[in-house]
């Protein structure tokens, strides 16, 4: 009989784990409260980034989040009354700006991520969805090249790891995005990326073809597990019922920690909130995907308009959202495209799920043995859900995971 796993979460996390499981063989319930890609996973900027290897926390960034902080235009910004509570995080995030710290999480980042895309060509091919997906690369793009050179560390970083990329000139940048205004004058593209149109469509078409493959989609929230006293879990419960299972996967993006911690893993986690605008009458195009590192936006252009996004904020998961960082995302991308049409203009914000270390937690509870953990993708659960996917089925199913998975455990130290 085929394994039966239920996985909590149909972001594109679970989505990419429930694609490949069922490839191997298993049988699969994905359980939400909402539809399918329609948290987190829906408001993305579509890049399937594998170059980004470098973890966030790095040397000086104290200095950067603090200037970034104190700029009014700036993509940071904190709630003071969600400090106390964010302060362990906070703490092991800045212990991982140590050399040592960073050189770990870029080696297993490294192994990661690189193999993204190539994961996800068979679940785009089998669910149709190539159409939405384009290349052509990343462009990131800089006021001039003396603001460039400071961000070389960055690149160095990207370079040590063997990773390719070409720093363009002003002529150069015209001429790939004619768009883009004046005051921008450096740029580097990176090849390798790619984009989707529409990030919603691509989670909505693997769900589908998850139920076409006899799977099950429910829309539940989880509240418990069953606890054998054999140390597994016999069922998941939810608001409408319980639910046996073989195996259970969490895939629950940023409100995992609160299921972890009901499995008896303690693991450190914020939720870094980020906003888009989405501008269906643009009237301009871009080319790549467009990156401004200093002000933490992204621009795309996607089968319904232009999107931009950005943000770094930290109220808590629960606070209610603060839309004057969606104006503060939308001036930047005015900044960098100055002929924008803002008619017919929509806002959103969604939750990054963030560890300490820019590391997903990935791998088996030590707790109970059939439970199964994949989440904390921070600002890459897009780019990495297929290679997720593929490496979380290959260790439910008792295959040998095509790369060590011990950084990413869940007891792992965080700091
Ligand atoms: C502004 C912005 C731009 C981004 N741009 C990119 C990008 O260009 N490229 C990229 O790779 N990544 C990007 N990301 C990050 C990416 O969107 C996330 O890493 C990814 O969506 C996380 O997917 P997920 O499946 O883990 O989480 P989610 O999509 O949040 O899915 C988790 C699901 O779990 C469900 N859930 C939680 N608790 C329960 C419960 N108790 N019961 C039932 N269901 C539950 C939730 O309802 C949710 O649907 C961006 C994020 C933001 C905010």
């Amino acid at each position: 009989m085929a394994r039966k796993v239920v996985i909590v979460g149909a972001g594109v996390v679970g989505l990419g784990c429930a694609s490949y499981l069922q490839r191997m063989g298993a049988e699969v319930t994905m359980i939400d409260r909402v539809a399918p890609g329609m948290s987190t996973s829906y408001g993305n900027a579509g890049g399937i980034a594998t170059t980004m290897v470098l973890p966030l926390a790095m040397p000086g960034l104290f200095k950067k989040y603090v200037n970034y902080y104190l700029d009014p235009e700036g993509p940071v910004s904190l709630r003071w009354s969600h400090m106390p509570a964010m302060l362990p995080f906070l703490w092991q995030f800045l212990r991982n700006c140590r050399p040592e710290r960073v050189k770990h999480c870029t080696e297993a980042l490294a192994a990661f991520m690189p193999p993204a895309y190539e994961a996800w060509k068979p679940l785009f091919a089998d669910a149709k969805l190539e159409h939405l997906v384009g290349g052509g690369g990343g462009l990131w793009i800089y006021a001039d090249d003396a603001a460039l050179q400071k961000d070389w560390p960055f690149w160095q970083g990207r370079r040590d790891s063997g990773l390719a990329f070409h720093a363009l000139n002003e002529d150069e940048l015209r001429q790939m995005e004619p768009a883009v205004g004046r005051d921008w004058k450096a740029g580097v593209l990176e090849e390798d990326w790619h984009w989707v149109r529409n990030p919603y469509k691509i989670s909505a078409g693997l769900a589908k073809v998850v139920g076409e493959r006899g799977g099950t989609i429910l829309e539940e929230n989880v509240l418990d597990f069953d606890k054998g006293p054999d140390g597994k879990l016999r069922a998941v419960i939810t608001d409408k019922g319980r639910h046996d299972c073989d195996d259970v996967l969490i895939c629950a993006g940023a409100w995992s920690d609160k299921l972890a911690k009901k499995l008896g893993s303690k693991v450190p986690m914020e939720s870094q909130r980020g906003y888009h605008v989405m501008l269906p009458n643009a009237g301009v195009e871009t080319r790549h995907l467009i990156a401004v590192g200093s002000a933490k936006i992204a621009i795309n252009t996607m089968d319904e308009g232009v999107r931009i996004v950005g943000a770094s904020a930290f109220p808590g998961i629960d606070a209610p959202p603060d839309w004057r960082q969606a104006k503060m995302v939308l001036n930047w991308g005015k900044r960098v495209l100055p002929d924008l049409n803002t008619e017919g203009m929509t806002e959103w914000f969604g939750e990054r799920p963030l560890t300490p270390d820019s590391l997903p937690v990935l791998g088996r509870s030590p707790h109970f043995k059939n439970a199964y953990y994949a989440f904390g993708h921070s600002h890459m659960g897009l780019t990495t859900g297929a290679v997720t996917g593929k490496l979380m089925a290959q260790q439910i199913m008792g295959q040998t995971p095509d790369i060590d998975l011990s950084p990413f455990r869940i007891d792992r130290a965080y700091s």
